[in-house]
């Protein structure tokens, strides 16, 4: 049972937007708190800073209304601090009375078809990372290819297609480091194909992003009209939601336009299944497709029709998967930790719900341990729908709160006295603001809102000075 006399302490592992909306649940429950918010990158925000396009900035803008939440005194921030490696779940428990993991995702699905690991196909992941500047992975992107297949009919595929298809100096003014820029500047792409297994009524983009494509004076957006098809169970979803009939009128109006002269071409097509990346001498030379046809449900049969494409790269954007996380247990299926309703479950023969003397179920929760956003319910939906997200994980972990353990260590310095021994160079909110205002610096000469700093040292130097 917890010592009522002190304030709930509790470790939220992951300061993207899920973490900081957990924190921000706990703190205006009626219960006293103290969190203590643990991220392996120097700053927070998740994919916020490392995954929303740099054309984005509305969006990026949500960070401001998370500054809120990390201004509270209730809440610490641990930056640069791998929880697996810097600190284990053992640690966490000595010093906190509950843990939550929001670590979210950040690689890419995995798609098996032949060619898959050809020079020249990538993960969408991968390249969103190396154009949002994130420190752990290279500062150059091979951008040789001039036409190139996105592969994917979601907002990535979109992001991707669009970053692909804009010139280095639209980006420009975004906060794009300036490794980003002159790879970007040096972009060979004329043509980006981006291909559906299914129709305009399946697509997966949101409308508003989908008809932000056609705003670039650079990007002529192509669909062409035999790509539009529908039959009753796509119908019946163009009636069933606004936002797929929405999609599918946008992409109406483009197949029935005459198509312009804008210097870089980007296609939307429609009912072309991916089936192999072709390659010679190890690279990616073309890609091939199945045409496709609606079955009257909304979903597709193929018609033993194949077409080969001539493209030199090829992006998948087949959704985002999260990590294997240390001490957990983890249904590689779905790509989540096992959980009702935030509640962690133990699986089978995993160390962490071991009980002596009783054999560990699914359905058993792990004791004060808890996950949000998209390590709980899997990479898909938008920055807002982790808010509800959190509220329901804490409103479990509180109700569970009188029956917690509670930690052994709970003083606040015990956590850091703790790194320090370590010689973990942590970082801290007063270190995200001078770190903020170091990139805020960077970007005035060129009267742009901020430079992104990438390197880690360079970050964890910055939140230090
Ligand atoms: C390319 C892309 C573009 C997007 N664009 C938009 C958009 O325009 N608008 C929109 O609303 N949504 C967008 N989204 C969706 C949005 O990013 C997600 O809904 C949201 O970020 C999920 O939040 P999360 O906190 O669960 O995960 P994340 O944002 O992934 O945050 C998880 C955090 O946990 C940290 N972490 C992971 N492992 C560890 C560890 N072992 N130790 C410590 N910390 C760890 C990570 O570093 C990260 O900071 C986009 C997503 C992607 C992939």
């Amino acid at each position: 049972m917890t010592d009522q006399t002190r304030p709930l302490r509790v470790a939220i592992v992951g300061a993207g937007p899920a973490g900081i909306y957990a924190a921000d649940a706990l703190m205006k429950s009626d219960t006293d708190v103290s969190i203590d918010l643990f991220e392996r990158m120097p700053a927070p925000f998740g994919l916020i800073r490392y995954g929303v396009a740099p054309d984005h900035p509305r969006i990026k803008g949500i960070i401001t209304a998370l500054h809120k939440v990390l201004d509270k005194p209730q809440v610490r921030l641990l930056g640069n601090i791998d929880y697996g490696t810097d600190i284990t779940l053992d640690d966490l428990r000595r010093f906190y009375d509950a843990v939550i993991f929001s670590t979210g995702a950040n690689a890419d699905r995995a798609l098996n078809i032949p060619g898959i690991d050809l020079d020249g196909s990538y993960g969408a992941a991968d390249f969103v990372s190396w154009y949002d500047g994130h420190p752990d992975v290279p500062r150059t992107w091979p951008l040789e290819a001039e036409k190139v297949a996105v592969l994917g009919v979601g907002n990535v595929a979109l992001d991707v297609a669009r970053v692909l298809a804009k010139t280095g100096d639209e980006l420009l003014p975004t906060e794009i480091p300036a490794n980003v820029y002159e790879g970007l500047k040096a972009n060979k792409a004329l043509e980006v194909h981006v291909f559906g297994r299914r129709g305009p009524a399946q697509a997966k983009f949101t409308p508003l992003e989908l008809r932000e494509l056609d705003h670039s004076p650079n990007i002529e957006v192509i669909v062409a009209p035999e790509d539009i098809d529908y039959d009753e169970g796509s119908e019946a979803a163009r009636r069933g939601s606004k936002q797929v009939d929405m999609v599918a009128n946008t992409l109406q109006d483009w197949a029935i336009r005459d198509v312009g002269n804008r210097p870089h071409k980007l296609f939307l097509h429609f009912f072309e299944s991916p089936t192999e990346i072709l390659g010679e001498n190890g690279k990616v030379v073309g890609l091939r497709t199945e045409r496709t046809e609606l079955d009257g449900t909304g979903n597709v049969r193929g018609t033993g029709t194949y077409n080969d494409w001539d493209v030199q790269a090829v992006y998948r954007a087949v959704g985002y998967l999260s990590q294997n996380i240390a001490q957990l247990p983890f249904d590689d299926q779905a790509g989540t930790i096992p959980n009702e309703a935030g509640r962690v479950l133990a699986s089978p023969g995993h160390s962490a719900d071991s009980t002596p003397g009783q054999s560990p179920s699914s359905t058993t929760p792990v004791p004060a341990t808890y996950v949000t956003g998209w390590i709980k319910r899997g990479p898909v939906g938008l920055i807002g729908h982790t808010k509800g997200d959190a509220n329901e994980t804490v409103a479990n972990l509180l109700e569970d709160a009188p029956g917690f353990t509670g930690a052994t260590d709970p003083e606040l310095d015990a956590v850091t006295t703790f790194l320090e021994d370590k010689k973990v160079p942590f970082t801290t909110w007063d270190g995200w603001y001078r770190l903020d205002a170091h990139e805020r610096s960077l970007g005035e000469p060129e009267g742009r809102e901020r430079v992104k700093v990438v390197e880690r040292e360079e970050m964890v130097a910055a939140s230090k000075e």
